[in-house]
């Protein structure tokens, strides 16, 4: 990491196109409270990068050389979160504005002076940067310079500023030219970054899809090199930066580039030889069609919950684990219960799946099983359930081409959106048969090859 003082690039007002018009008015009226207090006030990160590249960006982060005390004193609508670094929350109607105060990351020194702008909290402790043996983060709460701020980020299109006293933009990092260029580059060595913080790795992997951009050949070596490291990352933080990932529009790219860095072998090394094992490629096509089909739908501005998410990725792989339960004579509810518990069991240690989602995953793939029985007992009940659309949607989107599944979920849509009993499709009335239904549940015990939990519908 660069230490020696450097003169950032700033590119002025009238050289540059973001216009004020594109940012949150909330984001700006804190950049305009914090100036007219005498303080300095930067948009970085994440939304000057978007807003250069024309995209809408997600949220608008703000640093400055005030201290979170001296924010809230700023601000009425402003809480302070965090006991490791606080932060500053402003609150406006719909919408929270982060602001920061500038913070360093390269300090193995003796501790700093703090570095408040009007030399308030001078008696507050400020602990250094700690990193394990390994060389990972630990803390690193430690005030800066704004260069320093911009030293401590990722990559170098995330680093750029946008400064509210002369609307310039500044640039210590060379972020400008690899944003032109459509780079992906660490700040720093890259080996080092990834080190300090593997989840670094899959934040690369993520803007790269995203924006369509490369990941620089240094930095993209280094990823490589260090994939095996990712399981160091604490596990609910891979959760997270996963289901970002996979959520991002772009997450049949993101497979592709986490399965030739090694990153997806080593966060999901059972699933992924389980991938691999299979002849012609068959769970393999499948899972990029699945990712396919989620990209499809949040550019069409849908959601898709994290337990769908699951159910459609992880559904052929949980049901053959079902299917061997089932062969070693468990009924069929169990032999989900126990598939979803496995899965769970190689999962969660590195990729950390909260139960609630655990077990919300294995009521969408037991719970199709109601939809075969139209109208059975209670369907409003079914239908009252919180997660109704999504089994329905699982049931679409893995059944959905099969005629008699299509029946069944038109009926099973339009029930739902009735007050009157749907009378039921003339070929399908059979299926509703409550005795008829009996028959066949005993059938399928008998049977140790019935089919599989996600094929009974
Ligand atoms: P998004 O569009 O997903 O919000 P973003 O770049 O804004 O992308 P955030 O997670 O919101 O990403 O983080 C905001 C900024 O904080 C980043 O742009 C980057 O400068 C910095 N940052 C975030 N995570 C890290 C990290 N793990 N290491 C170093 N810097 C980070
Ligand atoms: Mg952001």
């Amino acid at each position: 990491m660069k230490k020696e003082k450097s003169c950032p690039v700033i590119i002025a007002r009238q050289e540059h196109e973001i216009s004020r018009k594109l940012m949150s008015p909330n984001a700006l009226r804190t950049l305009y409270r914090l100036k007219d207090n005498g303080y300095v006030g930067y948009l970085v990160g994440g939304c000057v990068r978007d807003l250069l590249l024309g995209r809408e960006p997600k949220d608008f982060d703000v640093v400055t050389n005030a201290t979170p005390n001296e924010v809230k004193r700023m601000f009425r609508n402003c809480r302070l979160i965090g006991r490791r670094f606080r932060l500053a929350h402003i609150h406006f109607q719909d919408e929270i504005i982060e602001v920061a105060t500038f913070r360093s990351q390269a300090s193995n020194e003796p501790e700093p002076e703090p570095k408040e702008a009007h030399g308030a909290e001078h008696r507050q402790r400020h602990p250094r940067m700690v990193k394990d043996d390994d060389g990972m983060i630990l803390r690193d709460n430690v005030y800066g310079t704004p260069e320093e701020d911009a030293l401590r980020r990722d990559f170098t299109v995330n680093a750029l500023a946008y400064n509210i006293a002369d609307f310039s933009i500044i640039d210590y990092t060379g972020g400008l030219a690899d944003l032109d260029a459509g780079i992906i580059r660490t700040i720093g060595d890259p080996d080092v970054r990834f080190q300090e913080d593997p989840v670094r790795m899959l934040r690369a992997v993520r803007f790269a899809a995203q924006l369509a951009f490369t990941i620089e050949e240094n930095t993209r070596k280094a990823l490589v090199a260090a994939a095996d490291t990712i399981v160091r990352a604490a596990p609910p933080r891979l959760y997270d930066e996963l289901l970002k990932l996979i959520l991002s529009g772009e997450g049949a790219k993101c497979y592709d580039l986490l399965r030739q860095t090694g990153l997806f072998a080593a966060l999901f090394p059972a699933f992924s030889s389980w991938l691999g094992a299979e002849s012609e490629g068959y769970p393999h096509t499948r899972f990029g069609e699945m990712l396919s089909c989620v990209d499809s739908r949040i550019q069409q501005g849908h959601k898709v919950s994290p337990p769908l998410l699951l159910a459609l990725l992880f559904g052929e792989y949980i049901d053959e684990k079902a299917e061997r339960f089932r062969r070693q004579g468990a009924p069929w509810l169990q032999s989900v219960n126990a598939a979803v518990a496995e899965f769970m069991g190689e999962t969660c240690p590195i990729v950390m799946i909260a139960n609630r989602v655990g077990n919300a995953l294995r009521d969408i793939i037991s719970q199709q099983m109601r939809l075969k029985k139209i109208p059975g007992r209670r369907p409003e009940s079914f239908i009252a359930r919180h997660d109704f659309n999504d089994i329905i949607e699982f049931c679409r989107i893995t059944r959905g081409d099969k005629k008699d599944v299509v029946k069944q979920l038109d009926w099973w849509a339009a029930q739902s959106q009735q007050q009157v009993p749907v009378p039921l499709p003339p070929d399908l009335t059979e299926e509703s048969d409550a005795p008829q239904h009996k028959r066949k549940r005993r059938r399928r015990r008998r049977n140790p090859k019935a089919k599989s939990v996600t094929e009974v519908v």
